[in-house]
């Protein structure tokens, strides 16, 4: 059987987004699928709009989520190799001249009407009618090759085997085939993923704003979620399977078995996933990633931070993060002297005088021959029965007055990574309130 080799053919005129992102992992994915070979084509014809830092950031990204490739070239090299096919075609009549106003000649093809039909592996059987495709550039006036162009003479000498590209490609399809047909070149098979929308409907587009793939990981999202989160967008493992491991969808995945339907990019689903990999990563790899952040912020100083309190608070709260990035904000009392408290949250729970309450609950906290979660609990219990009032009168006060919040991780262990110290002066600033 011929080697599967497939390409991933970004222009570095943008940052990598979503959809490049999902197609790169898809051509990815079906190259190591088959053991075949993933090849990076920089698409960099456009020398005016082509940038080395965009160049830069589509190469981290793809290397941040895993999508390693085998080759790499870039149509900027190659102008000659193109200019020399478009010649092959003058030659024998299948294109002409035409002269710019500054002297310059672009090379075009002459397209003959007919119908072209292909099988895509996704959509299946496309016919497109010839008749409304107009002659094509092939070598512009300012001598640089055109997409279609540059993309054949490639995709054919790189013995390219399956072109998976997004829908968006459809309408350039019968454009390269006539071209692959005229060339006398073979066709390799195409599939065309199906569009992403956004969460309004409406295309996910570079020009749409849609974020890319360097800001997801600035904004703590784990490049092993985000990668099952683009798998499904375009493809699932059956079974309603979401959380499925890279090597597991390897064994998996083909090409054919991809969804026919249009995705729909939603922020929310892809929130809940990175919250599954938070939740089963290795909380030391999470700290490393955490702690510049904690350092920017100045919550620890660079040379002198006790890293396993840290390692303590990145365990308690890693089951509930959407993004590392909520570390930040979530967990951020621990690391300040003065808590911020939310004004709704101060004016639900601690707008009525809990002096006695706070007092007698530092008293019994005082006492404690361990300070562990476990005492403190019972702490707490004790302090309910003797004043006869329900948990959730006391619960939420105390959790505002040291957290600041009302959400966060049990109470008891908040209490007991705070300490005795810290946990004492929060709660008697709301005694002192009541007494001035
Ligand atoms: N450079 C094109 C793009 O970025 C590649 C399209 C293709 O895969 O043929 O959309």
């Amino acid at each position: 059987m011929e080697q599967v080799r497939v390409r991933f053919a970004p222009s570095p005129t943008g940052n990598l987004h979503i959809g490049g992102a999902r197609t790169a992992l898809f051509n990815w994915l079906y190259a190591r699928a088959t053991q075949g070979k993933f090849v990076l084509r920089i698409e960099d014809t456009d020398q005016a709009r082509s940038k080395k830092e965009f160049l830069d950031e589509i190469l981290f990204s793809l290397k941040w989520l895993g999508l390693e490739w085998d080759e790499i070239s870039f149509q900027g090299e190659r102008f000659a190799q193109y200019r020399e096919y478009a010649q092959r075609l003058l030659q024998e009549g299948r294109a002409y001249t035409e002269r710019s106003a500054q002297n310059t000649e672009a090379i075009i093809f002459k397209v003959t009407p007919q119908k072209i039909k292909i099988t895509d592996l996704i959509r299946g059987e496309i016919t497109f009618d010839a008749q409304d495709i107009k002659d094509q550039v092939l070598i512009k006036s300012d001598g640089t090759p055109t997409y279609n162009f540059a993309c054949v003479v490639d995709d054919a000498t790189m013995k390219i085997s399956h072109v998976i590209r997004g829908d968006d490609h459809i309408s350039n399809t019968p454009k390269q085939v006539l071209l692959y047909q005229a060339l006398g070149l073979p066709l390799p098979k195409f599939a065309h993923l199906p569009l992403i929308l956004g969460t309004q409907g409406g295309r996910l587009s570079k020009r749409t704003g849609a974020t890319a793939i360097s800001e997801f990981r600035q904004r703590g999202y784990l490049p092993e979620a985000l990668v099952n989160y683009l798998l499904l967008l375009g493809w699932s493992p059956g079974n309603n399977q979401e959380v499925i491991d890279i090597q597991e969808a390897i064994t998996l995945f083909d090409i054919t078995n991809a969804n026919k339907t249009a995705a729909t990019f939603d922020a929310e689903k892809l929130d809940w996933m990175n919250n599954q990999y938070l939740k089963n990563a290795d909380p030391e790899k999470l700290t490393d990633e955490i702690i510049p952040s904690l350092i920017e912020k100045g919550y620890i100083m660079k040379d002198s931070f006790d890293r396993g309190y840290v390692l303590s608070i990145v365990k308690l709260f890693q089951g509930r993060l959407p993004t590392l990035r909520d570390f930040i904000d979530w967990a951020d009392f621990f690391f300040v002297d003065a808590v911020t408290v939310d004004p709704k949250a101060q004016e639900k729970h601690l707008s009525h005088d809990l002096s006695k309450e706070f007092s007698l609950f530092i008293k019994k906290l005082e006492v404690l021959p361990e300070f562990d979660p476990a005492r403190i609990e019972t702490c707490f219990r004790d302090l309910l029965q003797e004043l006869n009032i329900e948990s959730r009168k006391l619960i939420h006060p105390i959790r505002v007055a040291l957290t600041g919040k009302t959400v966060g991780p049990g109470l008891f262990e908040v209490i007991y990574y705070l300490g005795k110290e810290r946990t004492k002066q929060r709660l008697s600033r709301w005694i002192e309130r009541r007494d001035i």
